[in-house]
């Protein structure tokens, strides 16, 4: 009797002690859920209850995998993988009257969208639900197992409802990737004994976090750029479905509470109608209820914004669905001291399942104002672009197909159709040429999104950002392009895009040389083959012309010419073919070395190339982003692979094993004086020294580039702080710094960085306050900012005045090597392809770069 009643002590104490870490997965859902126990819950395949450990990605597939095979209430579909192979799942959850004939569903609400049809009582409602984009925001993907084994198990009148009135699509892990590194990190450090400690490592991850993706990307910044094949399955499915709803479950700091949209009212995108946002307080007032009733701490209309359009809360705002964020804060681990008590990993779980499901509830009680609401949009949007007085936009093509290609690609994604150019026409003194250049309509269902894409807006009433200002797609791709008037388009029809097909060129006989056009995004590429297979290449520093199999032909500088002079390994001619063909590049074969205008092929003026050995700086202080943008530039376009080294390790490496050694923005403080007086002798026998944006002032500051840049004072000091009141601390932050927007450069056409570029000006991404003077010495300064060199996007007056006619690129030799310097981002999110060309210029053509320092 005693030894039962000791039990029954121990037992409840234990129930007490883990109240915060919820011991059994039904504690999660409603008491009344009703669920039937044929259907597995997350315990039976995880091994433990969710929220005892950090689900890995592999148990989350295998769990979800069981339940369709369980239910007949869902389907499980692989729509694409990550990086490293892991599993895109999507799941559909409805009745299973409806779920046997989804297909015709899906076409029939497609149709409805398209028409602006109001849908009948009878069709379903569409909601999204998608989880942890952010890797290392666990809640969410964990949540996820719980929302779906509720909707597959719960025999409630409730959940019936649902099924018969909704389809719901669920994303339950958005970045695989990132989430695996994470739970790695998080379980490892769990003992049986939590510590809640916020300095235990548990709670502070290494780098990189698994915030990104595989290549160190925000995913919840590429719905618009689709860099990465996550979002762009995702982005394929969400055209299929076009949902009511979408919402986007994240975390944010420990000692915060929760996040629910909306969020700060005047800082919506233009394009965000008053009526989305009305759409989702009223969906709102379904979380306030659902927390209140559980006593949680919450806030809306506060810290986010919905301006940038790349995002999962915004994306959908300007397709007739409603986007909701969600930021619950993080455990980071297991057990957490917060200002507002423990918070455990199964709290914030809790909080994501509560607010799936008020998700559900608030929709399904509004289903038909939703349903008008998408029908209205699309009715309203086709009305709005009638009466723009807009036709579209006439974009240049370049001359790199490559480039033409992937611009075209992205547009397609988001269904935005592109004409190839009827008629021959110009505008603010750029010529537009019929059958080559490009026209985007401006009167198709995406609108909204084709105004935002080709936006140069500069003001925005409150420009207080969260994100960036600007992310014009003609900009980003360094593609002219002018907005015409409805007369000004009236004479263009809809002519279809011609594909880019390659012409092989005409190779007879055994060729005096072979050469390719540098223009071609594919160029670097083929030549990082060519070196990788031993072939000997020169590079031209002046445009020539000479005879080929094709006639006479004429090769940009930086073109690549194979002379059969040089010492080429066995075979070399068919390696030379089979890599044009693989690279899709036109290779012409020359028959003489004798050039009809510009310098011989036997000119010393043309180096030969030596293969290139790259040292990329990453770890702790590095910004992950942008070394990741870099890594994914030359693994994913050039087939170069980079040395990816932590700085504190660089003391202890021979740098004479690495031609390259390239350094993104971040604080390299850590690096000793010995080491610096180590990477100037390196430089000075022959080494390339690359530094952007802050590691550029680093190079700087001791005394590596000759380029001074401006204090933050000096940067700062248009400014007039005088008369502000202390309410305007928020409003002066957020003037002080460019957050991301398009600045003009004017480049130095005959530098060897800009070969290639096809153009005299180049747009590039700015989103830091660094300012780079004008190197006093000739031939220094590849790129300057124009006189007023703001595009698109917000920077307060006195920083774009500090900015004019400052430089952008500098460059120069010092001894035998190089040291080259940005002040911007080359490759921003891995889709400013105006500019990244020039970091495979920065590698391949430091040779060409004659002026001394
Ligand atoms: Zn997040």
């Amino acid at each position: 009797m005693k030894l039962l009643r000791y039990f029954a002590g121990l037992v409840m104490a234990l129930a007490t002690l883990h109240q915060a870490f919820a011991m059994n997965d039904r504690d999660f859902l409603p008491a009344d859920a009703a669920l039937d126990p044929a259907i597995p819950a997350p315990a039976s395949v995880l091994g433990y209850p969710v929220g005892t450990w950090h689900a890995r990605h592999d148990q989350i597939v295998q769990y979800l995998q069981q339940l369709g095979m369980a239910s007949d209430r869902l389907s499980v579909e692989v729509v694409g993988y990550t990086h490293e192979q892991r599993p895109l799942l999507m799941l559909t959850f409805t009745n299973p009257q409806r779920l046997a004939q989804i297909d015709t569903v899906r076409s029939a609400h497609l149709q409805r969208v398209a028409e602006g049809k109001t849908p009948a009582q009878s069709d379903p409602l569409v909601l999204w639900m998608g989880y942890s984009v952010h890797g290392n925001e666990s809640s969410g993907a964990n949540a996820a197992l719980l929302v779906a084994y509720y909707l597959a198990a719960s025999q409630s009148e409730e959940v019936k409802q649902l099924l018969d009135n909704a389809v719901i699509i669920m994303e339950p892990a958005i970045n695989p990737d990132g989430l695996s590194r994470f739970a790695q990190w998080a379980n490892m450090h769990k003992g049986l004994t939590p510590n809640s400690d916020p300095n235990h490592r548990d709670h502070n991850e290494g780098w990189p976090s698994g915030r990104m993706n595989h290549y160190w990307f925000d995913l919840n910044r590429d719905w618009l750029l689709l860099t990465h094949p996550e979002s762009r399955a995702r982005i394929a499915h969400f055209q299929q479905w076009r949902p009511h709803v979408l919402t986007d479950f994240h975390e944010m700091g420990s000692n915060s509470t929760f996040f629910f949209q909306p969020g700060i009212p005047d800082r919506a995108n233009p394009w965000i109608s008053r009526e989305n946002i009305s759409m989702t307080n009223l969906l709102g007032q379904y979380h306030a209820d659902a927390l209140d009733a559980e006593n949680k701490l919450y806030f809306s209309e506060e810290s986010f914004d919905d301006f940038y359009l790349g995002k999962g809360s915004s994306y959908p705002d300007v397709q007739g669905s409603i986007g909701i964020l969600f930021e619950q804060a993080s455990s980071r681990g297991h057990l957490i001291d917060t200002p507002n008590g423990q918070l455990s990993f199964a709290d914030t779980i809790q909080n994501q399942v509560t607010t799936s499901l008020s998700t559900f509830r608030g929709a399904l009680a509004n289903k038909s104002k939703l349903q008008q609401y998408q029908a209205d949009f699309v009715r309203r949007t086709a009305k709005q672009a009638n009466e723009s007085g807009i036709a579209g936009y006439v974009v240049k093509a370049s001359a790199d197909a490559a480039l033409n290609q992937q611009w075209l690609d992205i547009l397609q994604q988001h269904h935005i159709k592109v004409w190839q150019l009827s008629a021959d026409m110009s505008k603010n003194g750029t010529a537009y040429q019929q059958g080559r250049d490009y026209f985007v309509p401006a009167n198709q269902a995406q609108y909204p999104l084709i105004r935002s894409l080709f936006s140069t807006q500069q003001d925005f009433g409150r420009n207080e950002f969260y994100d960036v200002s600007s992310w014009n797609i003609a900009m980003a791709f360094n593609l002219p392009f002018n907005e015409l008037s409805s007369k000004e388009g009236r004479k263009l029809k809809s002519l279809s895009v011609k594909s880019d097909g390659v012409t092989p060129a005409n190779w007879q006989g055994e060729a005096y040389a072979y050469g390719f056009d540098w223009r071609d995004g594919r160029a670097p590429a083929m030549l990082q083959a060519l070196l990788v297979k031993g072939i000997a290449a020169k590079i031209i520093g002046s445009p020539i012309t000479v005879a080929s199999g094709d006639g006479q032909i004429s090769l940009t500088a930086g073109s690549v010419v194979i002379p059969a002079a040089l010492p080429q390994p066995a075979n070399w001619r068919n390696t030379v073919r089979e890599l044009a063909q693989e690279k899709q590049l036109v290779v012409h074969s020359l028959t003489t070395g004798w050039t009809d205008k510009g310098i011989d092929l036997g000119s010393g003026a043309m180096p030969v190339l030596k293969t290139p050995r790259v040292m990329l700086l990453t770890g702790e202080g590095v910004s992950p982003y942008e070394a990741g943008e870099v890594w994914h530039y030359f693994d994913q376009q050039v087939g170069l692979p980079l040395a990816m080294v932590d700085v504190p390790r660089l003391s202890g490496i021979n740098l004479h094993d690495y031609t390259h050694v390239i350094m993104v923005d971040g604080r390299y403080a850590g690096i000793s004086d010995k080491l610096v007086e180590r990477m100037k002798q390196w430089v000075r026998e022959g080494g390339v020294l690359i530094g952007q944006k802050g590691a550029a002032r680093w190079l700087s500051e001791n005394g590596l580039l000759a380029a001074g840049f401006r204090s933050e004072d000096e940067v700062l000091s248009g400014f007039d702080t005088q008369s502000l009141k202390f309410s305007d601390r928020n409003q002066l932050a957020a003037q002080q710094r460019i957050a991301g927007a398009v600045f003009a450069t004017q480049l130095d056409a005959s530098h060897p960085l800009t070969f290639g570029l096809d153009a005299n000006q180049l747009s590039v991404f700015r989103n830091s306050n660094l300012v780079m003077d004008i190197p006093e010495k000739p031939f220094l300064t590849v790129a300057r900012y124009s006189k007023s060199p703001l595009l698109a996007g917000y920077a307060a007056k006195p920083l774009v005045e500090q900015v004019a006619g400052s430089a952008a690129i500098v460059a120069h030799r010092s001894g035998r090597g190089r040291v080259i310097g940005f002040t911007d981002v080359m490759n921003f999110r891995g889709y400013w392809r105006g500019s990244q060309r020039v970091l495979s210029n920065a590698v391949y053509l430091a040779p060409l770069i004659t002026a001394s320092n």
